[in-house]
Protein backbone atom coordinates (compact mmCIF):
# COMPACT_ATOMS: atom_id res chain seq x y z
CA UNK A 1 0.00 0.00 0.00
CA UNK A 2 1.60 3.56 -0.82
CA UNK A 3 1.70 5.91 1.81
CA UNK A 4 -0.30 8.65 -0.15
CA UNK A 5 -3.65 6.35 0.93
CA UNK A 6 -3.08 6.75 4.55
CA UNK A 7 -1.47 10.37 4.36
CA UNK A 8 0.80 12.48 6.91
CA UNK A 9 -1.58 12.01 9.90
CA UNK A 10 -2.70 8.27 9.10
CA UNK A 11 1.24 7.78 9.02
CA UNK A 12 2.18 9.37 12.34
CA UNK A 13 -0.78 7.60 14.00
CA UNK A 14 0.25 4.30 12.68
CA UNK A 15 4.27 4.97 13.54
CA UNK A 16 2.89 6.33 17.47
CA UNK A 17 1.15 3.21 17.94
CA UNK A 18 4.22 1.45 17.44
CA UNK A 19 5.54 3.07 20.39
CA UNK A 20 3.48 3.45 23.57
CA UNK A 21 5.64 2.03 26.74
CA UNK A 22 8.03 4.32 28.53
CA UNK A 23 11.04 3.34 30.16
CA UNK A 24 12.35 6.64 31.17
CA UNK A 25 9.05 8.11 33.05
CA UNK A 26 8.23 9.95 29.58
CA UNK A 27 5.40 12.90 30.67
CA UNK A 28 4.45 13.45 26.89
CA UNK A 29 5.48 11.30 24.15
CA UNK A 30 4.74 11.53 20.46
CA UNK A 31 1.22 13.43 19.76
CA UNK A 32 1.60 16.82 21.04
CA UNK A 33 3.07 20.03 19.96
CA UNK A 34 6.65 19.28 22.04
CA UNK A 35 7.68 15.70 24.07
CA UNK A 36 7.55 16.62 28.15
CA UNK A 37 10.82 15.20 29.68
CA UNK A 38 11.46 13.98 33.53
CA UNK A 39 14.58 15.88 34.52
CA UNK A 40 17.34 13.61 33.87
CA UNK A 41 18.61 11.22 36.69
CA UNK A 42 22.13 11.77 36.24
CA UNK A 43 24.30 14.95 36.22
CA UNK A 44 24.83 15.29 32.78
CA UNK A 45 22.45 15.23 29.96
CA UNK A 46 24.12 14.47 25.76
CA UNK A 47 22.48 14.82 22.55
CA UNK A 48 23.35 14.14 19.67
CA UNK A 49 21.88 13.59 15.67
CA UNK A 50 22.96 12.03 12.30
CA UNK A 51 21.58 12.26 8.90
CA UNK A 52 21.23 9.33 6.92
CA UNK A 53 20.24 9.76 3.14
CA UNK A 54 19.41 6.85 0.62
CA UNK A 55 22.44 6.11 -1.77
CA UNK A 56 24.43 7.99 0.27
CA UNK A 57 24.18 5.74 3.43
CA UNK A 58 21.93 3.11 2.80
CA UNK A 59 20.52 1.31 -0.71
CA UNK A 60 17.42 -0.41 -0.71
CA UNK A 61 18.64 -2.73 -2.80
CA UNK A 62 20.97 -4.52 -0.61
CA UNK A 63 19.11 -3.51 3.12
CA UNK A 64 16.00 -4.13 4.26
CA UNK A 65 14.06 -1.77 5.61
CA UNK A 66 13.97 -3.37 8.88
CA UNK A 67 17.95 -3.09 8.64
CA UNK A 68 18.26 0.18 7.68
CA UNK A 69 15.96 1.65 10.61
CA UNK A 70 18.37 -0.69 13.06
CA UNK A 71 21.35 1.11 11.95
CA UNK A 72 19.72 4.27 11.34
CA UNK A 73 19.46 4.27 15.34
CA UNK A 74 22.51 2.19 16.09
CA UNK A 75 24.71 5.46 14.61
CA UNK A 76 22.97 7.13 17.12
CA UNK A 77 23.97 5.09 19.63
CA UNK A 78 27.35 4.63 18.91
CA UNK A 79 27.83 8.44 19.53
CA UNK A 80 26.51 8.17 23.44
CA UNK A 81 28.28 4.99 24.11
CA UNK A 82 31.57 7.17 22.82
CA UNK A 83 30.98 9.70 25.39
CA UNK A 84 30.39 6.70 28.14
CA UNK A 85 26.82 7.86 28.54
CA UNK A 86 23.53 5.69 27.93
CA UNK A 87 20.80 6.17 25.60
CA UNK A 88 17.48 7.70 26.95
CA UNK A 89 14.93 9.75 24.35
CA UNK A 90 15.04 9.70 20.94
CA UNK A 91 13.08 11.74 17.93
CA UNK A 92 13.23 9.94 14.86
CA UNK A 93 12.40 12.51 12.00
CA UNK A 94 11.67 10.88 8.20
CA UNK A 95 11.66 12.03 4.45
CA UNK A 96 9.41 9.81 2.26
CA UNK A 97 9.18 10.01 -1.65
CA UNK A 98 5.00 9.83 -2.07
CA UNK A 99 5.79 6.51 -4.25
CA UNK A 100 7.21 4.95 -0.71
CA UNK A 101 5.30 2.28 0.64
CA UNK A 102 3.76 1.91 4.19
CA UNK A 103 5.70 -1.78 4.19
CA UNK A 104 8.79 0.09 3.88
CA UNK A 105 7.74 2.56 6.66
CA UNK A 106 6.41 -0.07 9.10
CA UNK A 107 10.06 -2.23 8.37
CA UNK A 108 12.16 1.04 9.12
CA UNK A 109 10.02 1.21 12.31
CA UNK A 110 10.03 -2.09 13.04
CA UNK A 111 14.14 -2.04 12.70
CA UNK A 112 14.56 1.38 15.24
CA UNK A 113 11.78 -0.45 17.65
CA UNK A 114 13.88 -3.28 18.03
CA UNK A 115 17.33 -1.39 19.01
CA UNK A 116 15.38 1.11 20.73
CA UNK A 117 13.49 -1.84 22.90
CA UNK A 118 17.11 -3.45 23.14
CA UNK A 119 19.11 -0.52 24.28
CA UNK A 120 16.48 0.35 26.37
CA UNK A 121 15.26 4.20 24.37
CA UNK A 122 11.87 6.39 24.19
CA UNK A 123 10.75 7.29 21.46
CA UNK A 124 9.32 11.00 21.71
CA UNK A 125 8.74 12.45 18.60
CA UNK A 126 10.10 13.27 15.37
CA UNK A 127 8.92 14.62 11.96
CA UNK A 128 7.21 13.15 8.88
CA UNK A 129 7.43 14.88 5.39
CA UNK A 130 7.74 14.24 1.96
CA UNK A 131 11.08 14.01 0.07
CA UNK A 132 12.94 12.62 -3.03
CA UNK A 133 14.55 10.14 -1.90
CA UNK A 134 14.09 8.44 1.92
CA UNK A 135 15.81 10.37 4.40
CA UNK A 136 15.72 9.53 8.23
CA UNK A 137 17.59 12.23 10.81
CA UNK A 138 17.58 10.82 13.87
CA UNK A 139 18.39 13.16 17.17
CA UNK A 140 19.18 10.96 20.52
CA UNK A 141 19.56 11.94 23.88
CA UNK A 142 21.45 10.73 26.94
CA UNK A 143 22.92 11.00 29.98
CA UNK A 144 25.73 10.25 31.84
CA UNK A 145 27.71 10.67 35.02
CA UNK A 146 31.21 11.14 33.89
CA UNK A 147 32.21 11.36 30.31
CA UNK A 148 35.04 11.44 27.82
CA UNK A 149 36.02 13.73 25.32
CA UNK A 150 38.34 13.42 22.43
CA UNK A 151 40.75 15.96 23.12
CA UNK A 152 42.28 14.59 26.82
CA UNK A 153 45.06 12.39 25.20
CA UNK A 154 48.55 13.42 25.50
CA UNK A 155 51.91 11.94 24.11
CA UNK A 156 52.82 8.60 25.31
CA UNK A 157 49.27 7.96 26.07
CA UNK A 158 48.61 4.60 24.40
CA UNK A 159 45.50 3.73 21.28
CA UNK A 160 43.52 1.07 21.82
CA UNK A 161 40.76 -0.16 19.94
CA UNK A 162 37.40 -2.83 20.63
CA UNK A 163 36.34 -6.02 18.69
CA UNK A 164 37.47 -5.60 15.39
CA UNK A 165 37.55 -2.97 12.40
CA UNK A 166 37.24 -3.61 8.54
CA UNK A 167 34.64 -5.38 8.87
CA UNK A 168 31.16 -3.07 7.92
CA UNK A 169 33.17 -2.14 4.67
CA UNK A 170 34.53 -5.29 3.90
CA UNK A 171 30.46 -6.11 3.97
CA UNK A 172 29.52 -3.49 2.38
CA UNK A 173 31.99 -4.41 -0.70
CA UNK A 174 30.35 -8.11 -0.59
CA UNK A 175 27.01 -6.23 -1.35
CA UNK A 176 28.12 -3.35 -4.25
CA UNK A 177 30.20 -5.76 -5.96
CA UNK A 178 27.95 -8.71 -5.37
CA UNK A 179 30.71 -11.22 -3.78
CA UNK A 180 29.58 -14.81 -3.52
CA UNK A 181 30.35 -13.97 0.34
CA UNK A 182 28.12 -14.24 3.32
CA UNK A 183 29.45 -12.22 5.90
CA UNK A 184 27.72 -8.61 5.74
CA UNK A 185 26.44 -8.54 9.21
CA UNK A 186 28.70 -6.03 10.59
CA UNK A 187 27.73 -3.33 7.81
CA UNK A 188 24.08 -4.67 7.73
CA UNK A 189 23.22 -5.20 11.54
CA UNK A 190 26.18 -3.28 13.39
CA UNK A 191 26.34 -3.37 17.51
CA UNK A 192 27.00 -0.24 19.49
CA UNK A 193 29.43 -0.88 22.22
CA UNK A 194 26.97 0.85 24.75
CA UNK A 195 27.91 -1.09 27.78
CA UNK A 196 31.55 -1.47 27.05
CA UNK A 197 31.80 2.67 26.72
CA UNK A 198 30.39 3.19 29.85
CA UNK A 199 32.56 1.01 31.89
CA UNK A 200 36.07 2.33 30.04
CA UNK A 201 34.38 5.94 30.92
CA UNK A 202 33.61 4.80 34.62
CA UNK A 203 37.17 3.15 35.15
CA UNK A 204 38.56 7.15 35.13
CA UNK A 205 41.59 5.38 32.92
CA UNK A 206 40.61 7.12 29.44
CA UNK A 207 42.51 10.32 27.97
CA UNK A 208 40.04 10.35 25.40
CA UNK A 209 37.35 8.27 23.74
CA UNK A 210 35.52 8.12 19.75
CA UNK A 211 33.39 5.86 18.02
CA UNK A 212 35.21 4.65 14.65
CA UNK A 213 32.21 5.71 12.04
CA UNK A 214 34.20 6.92 9.14
CA UNK A 215 37.04 4.62 9.02
CA UNK A 216 40.30 4.00 12.32
CA UNK A 217 42.97 6.83 10.08
CA UNK A 218 40.03 9.29 10.04
CA UNK A 219 39.02 8.49 14.28
CA UNK A 220 42.53 8.83 15.10
CA UNK A 221 43.42 12.56 13.32
CA UNK A 222 39.86 13.57 15.00
CA UNK A 223 41.76 12.72 18.09
CA UNK A 224 45.22 13.84 17.13
CA UNK A 225 43.61 17.05 16.16
CA UNK A 226 41.74 17.81 19.46
CA UNK A 227 44.64 16.46 21.59
CA UNK A 228 47.37 18.20 19.59
CA UNK A 229 49.27 15.17 19.37
CA UNK A 230 50.57 12.79 16.74
CA UNK A 231 50.32 8.64 16.71
CA UNK A 232 52.18 5.79 15.92
CA UNK A 233 49.78 2.78 14.79
CA UNK A 234 51.59 -0.81 14.41
CA UNK A 235 50.26 -2.45 10.78
CA UNK A 236 50.18 -6.07 12.86
CA UNK A 237 48.36 -5.13 16.10
CA UNK A 238 44.96 -3.84 14.05
CA UNK A 239 42.84 -6.47 14.74
CA UNK A 240 40.82 -7.30 11.33
CA UNK A 241 37.50 -8.33 11.15
CA UNK A 242 37.40 -12.06 9.96
CA UNK A 243 35.71 -11.14 6.96
CA UNK A 244 38.28 -8.37 5.02
CA UNK A 245 40.65 -11.21 4.30
CA UNK A 246 38.22 -13.31 2.01
CA UNK A 247 37.48 -9.63 0.46
CA UNK A 248 41.15 -8.50 0.19
CA UNK A 249 41.97 -12.10 -2.01
CA UNK A 250 39.35 -11.90 -4.14
CA UNK A 251 39.02 -7.78 -4.77
CA UNK A 252 42.89 -7.41 -5.08
CA UNK A 253 42.39 -4.72 -2.37
CA UNK A 254 44.50 -4.03 0.80
CA UNK A 255 43.13 -5.70 3.50
CA UNK A 256 44.29 -2.91 5.99
CA UNK A 257 42.53 -0.17 3.72
CA UNK A 258 38.84 -1.79 4.86
CA UNK A 259 40.20 -0.90 8.52
CA UNK A 260 41.62 2.47 7.79
CA UNK A 261 39.78 3.97 5.87
CA UNK A 262 36.52 1.92 5.83
CA UNK A 263 34.50 3.10 8.34
CA UNK A 264 30.82 1.95 10.01
CA UNK A 265 32.39 -0.50 12.30
CA UNK A 266 31.06 1.28 15.58
CA UNK A 267 33.94 0.28 17.64
CA UNK A 268 35.17 2.68 20.05
CA UNK A 269 38.48 4.45 20.03
CA UNK A 270 40.23 5.19 22.60
CA UNK A 271 43.52 6.12 25.09
CA UNK A 272 44.92 5.70 28.19
CA UNK A 273 47.95 6.38 29.84
CA UNK A 274 50.61 3.56 29.23
CA UNK A 275 50.78 2.12 32.90
CA UNK A 276 47.42 1.69 32.68
CA UNK A 277 47.17 -0.45 29.75
CA UNK A 278 47.16 -3.50 31.64
CA UNK A 279 44.38 -2.47 34.70
CA UNK A 280 42.32 -1.29 31.84
CA UNK A 281 42.17 -4.61 29.80
CA UNK A 282 42.01 -6.58 32.55
CA UNK A 283 38.92 -5.07 33.90
CA UNK A 284 37.25 -4.69 30.26
CA UNK A 285 37.95 -8.69 30.19
CA UNK A 286 36.58 -9.21 33.18
CA UNK A 287 32.97 -7.93 31.81
CA UNK A 288 33.13 -8.70 27.96
CA UNK A 289 33.65 -11.07 25.48
CA UNK A 290 34.69 -8.36 23.52
CA UNK A 291 38.50 -7.45 22.38
CA UNK A 292 40.19 -4.30 23.59
CA UNK A 293 43.40 -4.34 21.53
CA UNK A 294 46.55 -2.42 21.95
CA UNK A 295 47.05 -0.68 18.20
CA UNK A 296 49.82 1.86 18.81
CA UNK A 297 50.62 4.86 20.89
CA UNK A 298 50.23 9.24 20.62
CA UNK A 299 54.03 10.87 19.84
CA UNK A 300 54.62 14.75 20.29
CA UNK A 301 55.09 14.94 16.78
CA UNK A 302 51.93 16.53 16.28
CA UNK A 303 49.64 16.26 13.28
CA UNK A 304 51.49 13.18 12.24
CA UNK A 305 50.13 9.55 12.22
CA UNK A 306 52.39 6.94 10.95
CA UNK A 307 51.91 3.18 10.23
CA UNK A 308 54.85 0.87 11.12
CA UNK A 309 55.01 -2.69 9.66
CA UNK A 310 56.24 -5.44 10.54
CA UNK A 311 59.60 -4.76 9.43
CA UNK A 312 59.56 -1.39 11.24
CA UNK A 313 58.85 0.35 7.97
CA UNK A 314 56.81 3.84 9.02
CA UNK A 315 54.76 4.83 6.30
CA UNK A 316 52.53 7.90 6.81
CA UNK A 317 48.67 7.08 7.12
CA UNK A 318 46.38 9.67 4.88
CA UNK A 319 43.52 11.82 6.32
CA UNK A 320 41.26 9.41 4.80
CA UNK A 321 38.07 7.94 5.55
CA UNK A 322 34.39 9.00 4.34
CA UNK A 323 34.04 12.64 3.61
CA UNK A 324 30.93 13.76 2.55
CA UNK A 325 32.57 17.16 0.36
CA UNK A 326 35.32 15.10 -0.38
CA UNK A 327 35.80 13.50 -5.05
P1 LIG B 1 3.76 19.48 14.22
O1 LIG B 1 2.68 19.98 13.34
O2 LIG B 1 3.82 20.14 15.56
O3 LIG B 1 5.08 19.37 13.53
P2 LIG B 1 3.25 16.78 13.60
O4 LIG B 1 1.88 16.64 13.09
O5 LIG B 1 4.39 16.78 12.65
O6 LIG B 1 3.32 18.00 14.59
O7 LIG B 1 3.52 15.59 14.62
C1 LIG B 1 2.57 15.19 15.57
C2 LIG B 1 3.26 14.36 16.62
O8 LIG B 1 3.83 13.21 16.04
C3 LIG B 1 4.41 15.09 17.31
O9 LIG B 1 4.43 14.67 18.66
C4 LIG B 1 5.63 14.60 16.59
O10 LIG B 1 6.75 14.65 17.43
C5 LIG B 1 5.23 13.16 16.25
N1 LIG B 1 5.83 12.67 15.00
C6 LIG B 1 5.68 13.16 13.75
N2 LIG B 1 6.36 12.45 12.85
C7 LIG B 1 6.99 11.47 13.55
C8 LIG B 1 7.89 10.42 13.19
N3 LIG B 1 8.28 10.23 11.93
N4 LIG B 1 8.34 9.60 14.17
C9 LIG B 1 7.97 9.81 15.45
N5 LIG B 1 7.14 10.77 15.86
C10 LIG B 1 6.64 11.60 14.93
MG1 LIG C 1 5.64 18.06 11.86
Amino acid sequence: MLIKKIGEFGLINRISSKFSCSRHGVIVGIGDDCAILPPPKRRFQIATTDMLIEDVHFRLRTATPFQIGWKSLVASISDISAMGGEPTFAFISIGLPKTATVELVDGIYEGIKEASRIYSIDIVGGDTVSSPQVVINITLLGETDEYVLRSGAKPGDAILVTGDVGGASAGLEILEQGLPLEDTRKHLMPVPRLQEGKLLAKSGFLSAMIDISDGLASEIYHICEQSKTGAQIYKQLIPLSDNVLDVSKMTGKDPYSFALYGGEDYELLLTCDADKIEQLTHLFSASFNTRLTYIGKLTDDVGVITLEDENGTCVPIARQGYNHFSE
